[in-house]
């Protein structure tokens, strides 16, 4: 089935609805034809600056709005970035994917040490993804200069649904990031999170506004909310495994060529939940005890289950070819300075609000 950009939310609720086991044998098909049904992409998430960040995403323990157990850390040197790549290339994953809690990138010193790190990690021949926020056109061609194969910036739910997330910043502002980094050769990473509160009315709002993108994202990660407490959705149940399913299913579906990530949430799964994502398209898993800042399974019990089911880690590059890094003193792109304007839509949320005053109250 050749790639559609045209996908209407009827349609993909149509799909999402299906009786489980049709839904399963097309998402199943649709993935054979398009990827190798045994091979999973084993990726490591690496915060490197965590904590403190100024946004008010309603999920997240990082915002410094709400009160949370995160410890908060500077920016990371290379050297760790290199030493936490090598260890996580010596346990079998392919891919870095390094996040920084930033609303978006400054031009300056903490930025030429990520393009660092990117050239570092390109050279120990590991993709490198980067998810720092927002970012410019410029920022993003020095991105890709430095040799990052992608970039993430998550559109989290639908556009309706995201305005009950998050009032720091506009749907908007993540389309026209993903924009930029699409006028570079870097590959685009960008999924959402369900258990939110949403409906499966904005599931497949988030899923149009991916898979009508030209050329359709390269990643899709999809997450099921882990509740933190401190955050304003602390209280939300936990996602079952057949929405889960059906999510990855669906995803798989609309986007065939797609890399499909399963990712926070993981810990909630069994085993068979996991390997029933496995079949409906999901093609990556995220590896190490921590996503971030939330637990995820440990890598010898993913290797466990890789063995069980007779599942071969993919290698890195299988899809697109390495990109070459040019040194710093070999750049052709200047630090602008840039200071754009990303918007502040500042509309009131009542639940960030309440986590917000709870912690003013607690401090
Ligand atoms: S999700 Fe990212 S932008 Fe939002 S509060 Fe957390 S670190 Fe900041």
């Amino acid at each position: 089935m050749a790639t559609r950009h045209n996908w209407t939310k009827e349609e993909i609720l149509e799909i999402y609805n299906k009786p489980l086991m049709e839904l399963l044998y097309e998402a199943a098909t649709i993935h054979r034809e398009h990827h190798d049904p045994n091979t999973v992409q084993v990726s490591t998430l690496l915060s490197i600056k965590t904590g403190g960040c100024p946004e008010d995403c309603g999920y997240c323990p990082q915002a410094a709005r709400y009160h949370t157990n995160v410890e908060g850390n500077d920016l990371m040197s290379v050297n760790q970035v290199k030493a936490q790549a090598l260890r996580a290339k010596a346990s079998g994953s392919s891919r870095v994917c390094m996040g920084a809690a930033w609303r978006n990138v400054k031009d300056g010193e903490e930025f030429d040490s990520v393009l660092e790190m990117v050239r570092t990690i390109n050279k120990l021949d590991m993709e490198v993804c980067c998810t720092l926020g927002m970012i410019t056109e410029n920022q993003a061609q020095r991105l890709a200069e430095a040799g990052l194969y992608a970039y993430n910036h998550n559109l989290d739910s639908s556009e309706e649904y995201y305005k009950e997330v998050i009032s720091t910043r506009g749907y908007q502002d993540r389309l026209d990031t993903i924009g930029n980094v699409r006028k570079t050769n870097v590959t685009v990473c960008s999924g959402g999170i369900i258990g939110m509160g949403e409906s499966a009315d904005d599931r497949a709002g988030m899923l149009v506004a991916l898979s009508t993108l030209s050329p359709q994202p390269e990643s899709v990660p999809i997450n099921a909310l882990v509740p933190v407490e401190g955050t304003p959705m602390e209280e939300q149940e936990p996602v079952s495994i057949w929405e889960m399913v059906r999510m990855v299913a669906t995803a798989r579906i609309v986007m065939p060529e797609t890399q499909v990530r399963l990712s926070a949430g993981r810990t909630q799964m069994s085993r068979e939940g996991q390997a029933m994502c496995f079949f409906a398209g999901a093609n990556s898993i995220f590896a190490g005890d921590k996503l971030l800042t939330t637990p995820n399974p440990d890598v010898s019990e993913d290797m466990e289950l890789f063995k069980s089911l007779g599942l071969n880690p993919q290698k890195a590059f299988e899809k697109k070819e390495q990109p070459k890094s040019v040194s710093a003193e070999e750049s052709q792109y200047q630090n602008l300075g840039e200071k754009p304007k990303w918007s502040r839509p500042g509309h009131k949320i009542e639940r960030n609000l309440e986590a917000q005053q709870k912690r003013k109250a607690k401090a």
